[in-house]
């Protein structure tokens, strides 16, 4: 066996010293060369090594085979060898919304719970003229309360947390509370930065996407990657154009297309609604509205399968036998003897899964959206679904302030909906609501539970995916026994287990 090192991912500070050295001008300093190379591989017997040195040597005969190859043989997953990273300051968070969107790239962002906020936003361009006032008033007041609410929030947690003030790890979280709580003051243009990484592949599709967004800034943020990654590698990212994309997809590039392209479906769609009785804003803000029949079932017949040489009929009637014969507990626990709090569940566990609809805050959304190994389809934000207090604002007597502001933000954003209604959803707070499906596996239920679940989640999304995890658990009860939070892992699988 030989392994070599190919690449890998360097600071951009030293890309540049090295194309500012004389004696190194001309190196070819793009990601297309290992990807040609990797896409070579499927026909050509050389090392791919050499292949390596061949891309290196010609770097326009490496592009015009990735053309060929990613976009007339439809080999597209070599761009997937091209990686690149960005550093995104002053975007706002709904715009961070549209970016997150994409699953199978990697984040990392501003936490609004542990940095304290400083009023700073994002101001949209759709706004320009004659609504700039109103925007910027809502701004301010979102801002004043959020600096009261930190304020009086932060004594409140004192108060309540004593024993938390002694070492300074504790007090910042103790601030940290504060903090959490405050934010949900402030709007969607809040400013964030994130360091953000994907592959030429996932970059492409993204940028595509985002040009047909219906936001200025979003559509912006698209043009940057496209300018700066395809410079560097033109060969890879290629079909971001609109009009290239109406002449490949015959359908314009955007969000809405389904509006503006299926007149009637959508008449349709809008007419069944309102035979349905509208829209409805009631019930419960967790549902879990499907899930495939016997999930325990499913799962230990995957069980069953993945160790065994038995047909899946077999594992399934064995399956069977187990429930139906009471040994299907003894089982799972033996199964779960070795497992822990820092491992996922392991791939059988992908083979139950569930579909809930979810009505939840700004704040909360901003994180649930970040667990990528699910399908989640959301609604635009609504303030008809009401607004999510955070419990010490009640206890502290700013939920009259609270309720004012979020009601003050409604009217602004139907005000400013009139110019443009996706870009009037900037001005809604963290406390606004939205609908959301949410399809998940048992394994990612797991993940879910053992992150937002534990004490060291923030009490919208622990409250939230608590509620899941309880109905999920209802449904299957032997595959979720050892779904709980990281800090009730322990004493749960004493419990069950034994030891
Ligand atoms: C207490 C707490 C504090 C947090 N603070 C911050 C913060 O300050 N800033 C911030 O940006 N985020 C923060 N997060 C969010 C966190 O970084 C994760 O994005 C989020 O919890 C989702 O977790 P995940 O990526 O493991 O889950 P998922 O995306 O659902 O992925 C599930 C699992 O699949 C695998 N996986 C998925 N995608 C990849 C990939 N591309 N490469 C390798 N493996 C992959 C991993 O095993 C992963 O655990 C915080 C989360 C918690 C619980």
């Amino acid at each position: 066996m030989e392994v070599k090192l190919a690449g890998y991912n360097i600071d951009s500070n030293i890309i540049e010293k090295v194309r500012a050295t004389e004696s190194l001008k001309g190196l070819p300093l793009t990601p297309e060369t290992v990807a040609v190379a990797y896409a070579r591989i499927s026909r050509d017997s050389s090392p791919v090594t050499e292949l390596r040195k061949k891309s290196l040597e010609d770097v326009e005969a490496a592009r015009k085979s990735a053309k060929s190859i990613v976009f007339e043989m439809n080999h597209q997953s070599v761009a997937e060898h091209a990686v690149f990273n960005f550093d995104i300051l002053d975007i706002s968070r709904l715009c961070i919304e549209s970016l997150e969107w994409h699953r199978l790239c990697s984040y990392t962002e501003k936490s609004q719970r542990y940095q304290e906020l400083v009023g700073d936003y994002v101001f949209p361009k759709e706004f320009e003229g004659e609504a700039r006032p109103l925007f910027e008033r809502t701004m301010k007041d979102q801002n004043d309360l959020y600096t009261k609410a930190f304020k009086v929030l932060l004594d409140y947690f004192k108060g309540k947390y004593p024993q938390m003030l002694e070492k300074k790890w504790d007090r910042r979280v103790v601030e940290g509370y504060a903090k959490e709580d405050a934010r949900y003051a402030v709007s969607l243009a809040t400013k964030a930065q994130l360091g953000f990484t994907a592959n030429a592949r996932n970059l492409e599709y993204l940028i595509r996407c985002m040009r047909g967004n219906p936001l200025e800034e979003v559509k912006t943020l698209g043009e940057k990657f496209f300018e700066l990654a395809g410079g560097v590698a033109p060969s890879l990212i290629l079909l971001t154009d609109p009009a290239e994309y109406m002449k490949e997809f015959g359908r314009p590039l955007n969000d809405d297309f389904f509006i503006k392209t299926h007149p009637n479906a959508s008449r349709l769609a809008s007419e069944t609604m309102e035979r349905h009785g509208g829209i409805s804003r009631e019930g419960d803000e967790v549902k879990l509205i499907g899930w495939n029949g016997q999930g325990d079932r499913a799962i230990l017949q995957a069980i069953l399968h993945s160790h065994t040489l038995a047909s899946a009929e077999a594992c399934n009637e064995a399956a069977e036998k187990l429930i139906r014969d009471g040994e299907a507990e003894g089982f799972i626990r033996e199964y779960l003897a070795y497992s822990n709090p820092w491992e996922s569940a392991t791939r059988e566990y992908e083979f139950a899964d569930f579909t809930f609809e979810v009505i939840l805050s700004s704040a909360c959304y901003g994180q649930m959206k970040r667990h990528r190994m699910s399908s989640q389809l959301v609604q635009e934000y609504d303030p008809g679904l009401g607004f999510t207090y955070p419990p010490s604002v009640i206890d502290t007597g700013l939920q009259k302030e609270f309720g004012e502001n979020y009601r003050q933000s409604s009217e602004a954003y139907y005000e400013l909906s009139k110019y443009n209604r996706a870009a009037a959803q900037y001005v809604l707070t963290n406390g606004h609501r939205r609908r959301m499906l949410i399809r998940a596996n048992a394994r990612e239920l797991h993940h879910i539970s053992r992150l937002r679940e534990d004490a060291h989640a923030q009490w919208d999304v622990r409250m939230v995916s608590g509620d899941m995890l309880s109905l999920a658990r209802e449904k299957c009860p032997l595959s979720l026994m050892l779904a709980w939070g990281k800090d009730r892992f322990p004493e749960m699988k004493k419990e069950l287990l034994g030891s």
